[in-house]
């Protein structure tokens, strides 16, 4: 498997299918995996990893959001780490949805599901406020409420290490996919916004794409995905076309797949205005 990103505090490991990432915090008194996906040998490998380096140390497992290709190998790590994820998640009213999309996607490519599907139903440490710090074995988290892509997201922040991890927000290889709300998109924007601004963040580490250690490039996809959405609002209220050209300009990457979100955003936010 590939490994985008490794120093002695994380290890980002970049699966083959979508891009997507998977976050090891390597910390003096425990490990902290987040979103580990998605083909069974990749998270073999991950697991085999996870196993040379715990050494006796506490494993969380943390869920930035309850999409299935974020919680799909669950099952593999839950009996061995405390899990960390959002109240909205234990609360999503489509669960069933993640679990039938991760029997799907094995379905598909002829893959015998290595463990059981689950969604997960009990976590160590529900986060229900809208910010929360928790001191866990010995380093300071944060963790933010951050609906709008789904219901039920959730942002971290690693202040030993300095690592935001922000699911699937401000990725370098997509626009903003809402499947939420526009409104609640932008109010996770603005807290991003805060964020970068307040925290000392080195490393900022998206669900999708490539991580950055940029303090310009991480303010750069913050701007690109306000347009996007100020865009997504404007054209809609205008009833005017997208500038489409302008969005391919911005995320040149996988426009077949991506054409059919960005028509499902336009869906959505008419509907968001309509009421
Ligand atoms: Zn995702």
């Amino acid at each position: 498997m590939k490994i985008q990103y490794q120093d002695h505090q994380l290890i980002v490991f970049e699966s083959e299918l979508m891009r997507t990432t998977c976050t090891l915090l390597i910390a003096e008194q425990h490990l902290f995996l987040t979103d580990p996906n998605w083909l069974p040998s990749e998270v073999a490998f991950i697991a085999q990893k996870v196993d040379e380096l715990r050494q006796g140390r506490p494993v969380y497992l943390f869920f930035t959001h309850s999409d299935y290709d974020h919680i799909i190998a669950y099952e593999r790590f839950c009996s061995t780490a405390k899990v960390i994820l959002s109240q909205a998640f234990l609360r999503n009213p489509n669960w069933r949805d993640q679990l039938r999309d991760i029997e799907k996607f094995y379905d598909q490519y002829y893959l015998i599901p290595p463990w059981p599907v689950v969604y997960p139903q009990v976590a160590d440490l529900v986060i229900g406020q809208p910010a929360e710090q928790h001191v866990l074995a010995g380093d300071t988290y944060h963790f933010y409420q951050a609906p709008g892509h789904n219901g039920d997201g959730l942002l971290a922040f690693h202040e030993a290490s300095g690592t935001l991890i922000v699911g699937d927000y401000l990725c370098n290889v997509e626009f903003p996919f809402i499947y939420y709300s526009v409104a609640v998109y932008e109010a996770t924007l603005d807290r991003l916004a805060t964020l970068l601004a307040e925290l000392p963040v080195r490393t900022l580490v998206a669900g999708h794409g490539d991580l950055t250690q940029d303090p310009a490039a991480m303010w750069q996809r913050l701007q690109d995905a306000r347009w996007y959405l100020g865009e997504l609002r404007a054209s809609t209220t205008e009833k005017r076309p997208f500038q489409e050209a302008l969005l391919w300009q911005k995320y040149p990457h996988f426009k077949t797949i991506q054409g059919q979100y960005h028509q499902a955003n336009l869906a959505l936010m008419q509907r968001e205005l309509n009421g």
